[in-house]
């Protein structure tokens, strides 16, 4: 199967019907970024920069940062990558920033992390953003936020970028050709001011790992809990076709980028429900390709809509039997 997927690297992945499907990679170190041309993805959807933070004792000087960014575009030539500002705190906890914070939050996911912390700590996401907008000098930079919970969250932190621009331009220093501002959606919250999201974003996408534990309140790094809850159950999909919905007729990039997406009868049901991006984990993305070459649309989606309006007692067999009847 190997080979065949192999053979799939440079097979583009338009579904049955003719739509190109994106199908993207996840990473988050340097090393990763020879996985993009052995894969065939479509470039990084998600690159998780706190990775460099997360193995550092100190915080990294922004010069290193700037040379990471730098070597993953330039490994990713032609292709894009997105770069997430970090997530760190909650279950990332990185003892020289936020350790007595840590000792103080008795929920970490729902604390002070991510961009609620880079906000605050408005040095740490100021060298960021010049150590990003530095390393994309003459290129694209699509820069994403996660865990905003709220629209202002999104412009506070796109208006730091938009200062180290200006510093940056006042100097005389070459900036980015292009720079694409998105958020990441997996505070439930967010979902319900969607209209005011695809108006500032230019692209969205959604961390299934994270709002999934939020949507049932289950945490996600609990084994014991991992049985209660399934991406392919109504609440799930319901919630992320609504998304979906909500993103119809605007300009906007709408993407999954959790571990959901990796997943053969979880990406065909998102096919179903509208979603035409994915990221995910680099070894999935021949499998994915092959599954999406197989896929009608227009027959998963009829499918999907009568599901998510009566659920099947499981919805996991059912689609599981669906696929099967059509070899995929
Ligand atoms: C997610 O929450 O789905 C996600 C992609 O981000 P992370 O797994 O890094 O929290
Ligand atoms: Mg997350």
């Amino acid at each position: 199967r190997q080979a065949a997927y192999a053979e799939l690297r440079d097979v583009e992945p338009f579904t049955r019907c003719g739509t190109r499907i994106t199908v993207m990679m996840n990473a988050g170190l340097r090393d990763d970024m020879s996985t993009l041309p052995l894969s065939g993805a479509d470039g990084v959807g998600l690159f998780r920069t706190e990775f460099q933070f997360l193995v550092s004792s100190t915080l990294p000087q922004r010069e290193r940062q700037t040379r990471l960014y730098r070597d993953v575009l330039d490994a990713a030539g032609d292709k894009p990558v997105i770069f997430r500002t970090v997530d760190i705190g909650g279950d990332k906890a990185v003892p020289y920033l936020n350790s007595a914070i840590a000792e103080r939050d008795e929920n970490p996911a729902l604390g002070w992390r991510a961009l609620r912390l880079a906000l605050e700590r408005e040095g740490l996401l100021k060298s960021q953003a010049r150590a990003l907008l530095e390393a994309a000098a003459g290129r694209t930079l699509n820069v994403m936020f996660p865990m905003v919970s709220e629209p202002w969250e999104f412009d506070d932190a796109r208006a730091v970028f938009e200062g180290q621009l200006e510093y940056l331009r006042g100097r005389r220093k070459l900036v980015p050709e292009v720079i694409n501002y998105g958020c990441m959606l997996e505070v439930p919250a967010l979902a319900e001011v969607m209209e005011q999201m695809v108006e500032r974003a230019s692209f969205i996408s959604v961390g299934t790992n994270d709002l999934t534990q939020f949507l049932f309140a289950a945490d996600r790094a609990n084994p014991k809990l991992a049985e209660r809850y399934d991406w392919l159950s109504p609440a799930i999909l319901r919630f992320l076709a609504r998304v979906s919905q909500g993103v119809v007729g605007h300009k906007v990039d709408l993407a999954v980028c959790g571990e959901m997406g990796g997943r053969r009868l979880e990406a065909l049901a998102l096919l179903g429900i509208g979603y035409r991006r994915l990221s995910i984990t680099p070894a999935a993305v021949g499998p994915i390709k092959e599954l999406v070459r197989k896929v009608d649309l227009e027959e998963i989606t009829t499918q999907m809509t009568e599901w998510l309006l009566r659920p099947p007692p499981n919805m996991r067999a059912a689609l599981q039997g669906w696929a099967a009847e059509r070899e995929i």
